[in-house]
């Protein structure tokens, strides 16, 4: 874990912020912080929701909003249909390349670190993500619900076999060749959820499951803009959960949130893991 940038008051060690806004008010994210450590140690089964905010810090631009760069095309919208995709395979290929080689180069940043940490400590029972990166289960998570699907495999849209991508993707990003079915040469998809297909249902259900059943659900690193994975706090609220947010930027949710941090969630959540470390069980 990278140091956290802090103060000492009273012989505490105090969180500041490098976001400028937030410097001045160190002691008052600190009491946040805090806070949260102490729902999280309360909490019989907490859950993590996180989004694309969580793996911007590894590089990766935001996959499903118009400020990624990756719309600028025209038709970008279509080539990454599943109508799209069946009708135009190599525009889908071509569009997707840049992607797919800086998720495979990047690395878990410390957020997912941390949150793979509070799994292993027990602090939260799993993890729903929006992310397709495969880098929390690359941090060690292990109990995930990816509800936009994953780059870790791929399935033919022939006969419906599945492979794991990760020599595919290679030869396909070194070569720019489409990615093809080794038993009947159909075009292989990646098990990630294009506009105007389905998510995951098995997935979905069992991350609603864990919205309704939870008392805690921490949002790192997610708008909550994009439905439906945006309803599991509103659902985890109506259930009596308490919820924590920690997000640059404001969710709909800040106003019923127990605890709201807007800041990294990078240097936010390893701190949060030293708190939880070193506080009782
Ligand atoms: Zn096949």
């Amino acid at each position: 874990m990278p140091q956290t940038p802090g103060i000492v008051q009273g012989g505490i060690f105090c969180y500041t912020s490098a976001n400028p806004a937030l410097r001045n008010a160190a002691v008052s994210v600190n009491d946040s912080l805090q806070k949260a450590a102490d729902l999280l140690r309360r909490a019989r089964y907490a859950v993590a929701l996180t989004g694309a905010g969580i793996s911007t810090p590894s590089g990766i631009p935001d996959f499903r909003t118009p400020r990624s760069g990756l719309w600028e095309t025209v038709d970008s919208m279509e080539i990454a249909s599943l109508a799209g995709f069946r009708r135009r395979p190599e525009a889908f290929f071509a569009w997707v390349r840049p992607l797919t080689r800086q998720i495979l180069e990047a690395q878990p940043n410390p957020a997912h670190l941390a949150l793979a940490r509070m799994e292993e400590l027990g602090f939260i029972k799993a993890l729903i993500t929006q992310n397709i990166d495969i880098l929390h289960s690359r941090a060690g998570s292990k109990v995930i619900y990816e509800v936009h699907g994953h780059l870790r495999e791929a399935t033919c849209v022939e006969c419906f076999q599945t492979y794991p991508t990760d020599v595919f993707l290679l030869h396909f990003i070194q070569t720019g060749e489409l990615p093809r079915c080794p038993d009947c040469g159909g075009l292989l998809k990646p098990n990630v959820i294009l506009f105007g297909e389905a998510l995951p249902v098995k997935i979905l259900h069992a991350a609603q499951r864990a919205a309704r059943t939870c008392d805690l659900m921490l949002v790192a690193g997610s708008s909550l803009e994009v439905a439906p994975a945006s309803e599991l706090p509103r659902i985890a609220l109506a259930y009596g959960a308490q919820v924590i947010v920690i997000n640059f930027e404001r969710t709909y949710v800040d106003d019923q949130a127990a605890v709201v941090i807007r800041d990294d969630v990078a240097t936010v959540l390893p701190h949060l893991v030293g708190l939880l470390e070193s506080g009782p069980r």
